[in-house]
């Protein structure tokens, strides 16, 4: 998979510069932003760990960053892992008798936990224990072993995928959303100036409107753009600049990509619009189901080009205007 404008983490994301270290520096996110301030605030002046936290999201929006952050202000450790790095429960137990007071430990894509470590980890949210069987058969005996009290910062893309009760164990819930074209245009100008690349605020328009909402794919199409621009040997990066580097991407003025017109292309051309099931979709295009909900989908309902019916998915008018196509006579998308 080599679309540009995926917001799944490649290697290139691993460059850190760009990442925001405390709260006043992130962002967009008003809301979830204030609050944790609030919770990061009052945890401190009680000397207690901070409740567990779920944030819900699509990917590249500053999960991950923000549950960083937090650790940061709390002055506490962080430890990172994820739903399908944890195989067995041992290996969660390990993790979580690791922990120190007050730590923070982030699972990423909580919802692919298996159903054996989510046992684990229920006691442990609740009570700080462990409940583990050493031995088998006759032989079996059950342990308690205390855990110091830790924060639980979870990460899910949707969270209609977590069980519930794993999802009521979280005293805080957060929904990241889309940024908006100028949230996005000042994270890039904040990422121009950390590379000290110029770059003009059309330029940095340009790149944050075709940006898909998603900080980490407005990273991404800023370094492709400064490579571009210093191909060019271009002083400033203008809107022209950003306009040619993107457009050379096959980056739409969207932000749609190959996958997402494709998506379109396969509903508005195949099945006049729609209704068309998931699965259906998901076997055309030869992309995973998780993928196009995770991924494709979220934005382009974000943008009107779709809507999702109990009889599959329905193209807008606007997404066949948009892809230059013919709306269809009689057409009620
Ligand atoms: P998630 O965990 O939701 O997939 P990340 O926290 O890994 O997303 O963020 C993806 C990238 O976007 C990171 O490189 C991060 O530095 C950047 N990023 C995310 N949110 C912001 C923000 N509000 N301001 C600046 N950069 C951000």
């Amino acid at each position: 998979d080599n679309r540009l404008v995926t917001p799944d983490k490649r290697g290139e994301d691993v460059d850190t510069t760009l990442r925001p270290q405390v709260l006043d520096d992130f962002v967009g996110q008003a809301q979830a932003r204030a609050n944790l301030k609030v919770f990061i605030e009052a945890a401190k002046a009680r000397g207690d760990a901070l409740d567990h936290v779920l944030f819900v999201g699509p990917p590249g929006l500053g999960k991950t960053t923000l549950a960083q952050i937090m650790a940061k202000e709390l002055g506490v450790n962080f430890r990172a892992t994820s739903g399908p790095v944890i195989a067995k429960a041992g290996d969660l137990a390990a993790l979580l008798t690791n922990l120190e007071e007050r730590d923070v430990l982030f699972i990423d894509e909580i919802h692919r936990l298996s159903p054996a470590v989510e046992e684990i980890l229920y006691p442990a949210m609740e009570d700080f224990q462990l409940d583990l069987i050493i031995g088998e058969g006759p032989a079996a005996r059950s342990v308690k072993i205390d855990l110091s009290k830790f924060t639980l910062v979870a990460a899910t893309t949707r969270m209609g995928l977590l069980t519930n009760p794993l999802r009521d164990r979280f005293g805080i819930q957060t929904r990241l959303n889309f940024y908006t074209i100028a949230e996005l245009e000042h994270i890039v100008l904040r990422g121009a100036r950390l590379m000290a690349l110029p770059m003009d605020e059309e330029g940095a328009r340009e790149i944050a409107r075709r940006a898909r909402g998603t900080p980490r794919i407005a990273g991404r199409l800023l370094r492709r753009v400064r490579d571009f621009a210093e191909f060019a040997k271009a002083k400033v990066v203008t809107r022209p600049i950003a306009d040619e580097a993107l457009s050379r991407l096959e980056v739409d003025s969207l932000g749609l990509d190959q996958l997402d017109r494709r998506y379109l292309d396969l509903i508005a051309l195949n099945f006049g619009g729609g209704p068309v099931g998931i699965e259906t979709i998901s076997a055309a295009l030869s992309e995973p189901r998780d993928a196009i909900e995770d991924i494709v989908e979220p934005y382009l309902l974000q943008q009107g080009f779709l809507q999702r019916t109990p009889r599959g998915r329905v193209l807008t008018q606007h997404a066949f205007r948009h892809m230059g196509l013919a709306v269809p006579a009689g057409y009620q998308g």
